[in-house]
């Protein structure tokens, strides 16, 4: 097992001029040894471009790869000691469910007996031990793609397990069991794991740290919460959530906000600011409370009953806004008012997360 670090990887599939060239832009990161991360995000943002970068089916055009302290940059994959679990399952059909199990660990002539124990406690792990004496051929999509975790799983001594989008074959029904039962394998073998996905539902299951991409740049790298509690660039606050964040455009002065002809008062100052900067107030639908009384006074358009909660979709001037409806509270008519958890309340420029000083 080792620790990844990206020392200003990039990589440009044609020739890089400018910044826009770049398929996937300069990045710095280390990835600890141990820890689960997820690449996510919409496609064609440079997630499998990464990957191959890591697995070595890609050579970056800028920056160093290295695996500890080695530098692997040009090593071949079969050089980088790492196991692949891909989107549709990789195995042999006339072969056992235990036999290809086995496999990658017969490939390095490990001991028999460690063999038989190690197949048995994958098999266990992703319940598969019923099946360990039945062809591959017979089974399910799904048993076959288990069979795939299972032989990426398998070996102990890789520096990282690489996943692209392993559940896409997966029926609905069995994907959330089989997402949790991934974390739990991974709490288990204590091995790196990368895992690409523009689900975020399986990202956020999933990972320790999620690398959130768009368009080349990783934009945030973080843990659920911080994803969900501080975005730092607006992309992360729309694509993380569901629905993502509410943005509502406006200018600053001190602590006062002015949008659509309001003045909100924020709960932190931003001296880095000048007066009447062009700004975002992100908030998340589930900080915003529609209230009947105080707030911001804003068109209702329609309220989705989601059954565990009700989102009221609303105008404040010409921006919409998706906010809580309160439990009980009926809404009667287009007009109502909507108010802010002040703590919740994230500033951005130029898409960018502002810290503020509490005042
Ligand atoms: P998806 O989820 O659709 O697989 P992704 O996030 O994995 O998308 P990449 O496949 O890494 O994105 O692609 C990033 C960019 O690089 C895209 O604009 C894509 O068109 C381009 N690209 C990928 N592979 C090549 C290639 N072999 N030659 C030229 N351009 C490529």
């Amino acid at each position: 097992m080792a620790k990844i670090t990206l020392d200003g990887i990039g990589h440009a599939y044609g020739p890089a001029r400018t910044d826009t060239d770049y398929a996937l832009k300069p990045i710095h990161h280390v990835w600890e040894a141990g820890k689960a991360y997820a690449l996510l995000g919409p496609s064609g943002c440079g997630k499998t471009t990464l990957l191959n970068i890591i697995s070595g089916l890609v050579i970056p055009s800028a920056g160093r790869l290295l695996f500890d302290e080695r530098d692997v940059t040009r090593l071949s994959t079969e050089k980088r000691n790492i196991a692949q679990v891909f989107q549709f399952p990789v195995i042999y059909d006339t072969m056992t469910v235990a036999e290809n199990l086995a496999f990658p660990l017969k490939n390095r002539r490990m001991p028999r007996s460690l063999i038989e124990a190690r197949v048995c406690e994958i098999a266990a792990m992703l319940d598969l031990t019923g099946d360990l004496n039945r062809r591959a051929r017979g089974l399910t999509a799904d048993a076959k793609q288990k069979i795939s975790l299972g032989r990426g799983l398998v070996r102990s001594d890789v520096s990282a397990v690489l996943f692209d989008e392993p559940l896409t074959v997966i029926d609905p029904a069995l994907k959330w069991e089989l997402r949790s039962k991934l974390k739990a394998v991974h709490r288990a073998l204590d091995l790196l794991m990368i895992y690409v996905t523009h689900d975020q539902t399986e990202a956020l299951t999933f990972a320790d740290k999620v690398v959130v991409m768009n368009d080349g740049r990783a934009v945030q790298i973080g843990t659920p919460a911080d994803l969900f509690e501080r975005p730092e660039h607006t992309f992360v606050g729309y694509f993380i959530g569901s629905p993502g964040m509410n943005f509502l455009s406006g200018r600053l002065t001190g602590r006062t906000m002015s949008t659509e002809g309001h003045a909100l008062d924020l709960d932190h100052a931003y001296p880095s600011l000048p007066q009447d900067r062009a700004v975002k107030l992100g908030i998340r639908p589930d900080y915003a409370t529609l209230t009947a009384a105080n707030g911001l006074p804003v068109k209702v358009r329609r309220i989705d009953d989601l059954g565990r909660k009700r989102l009221a979709h609303v105008d404040l001037g010409s921006q919409p806004l998706v906010v809580t409806v309160p439990n009980g509270m009926s809404v009667e008519g287009s007009d109502a008012r909507v108010s802010f958890d002040p703590r919740r309340t994230h500033i951005y420029v130029d898409e960018q997360r502002v810290e503020g000083i509490a005042a």
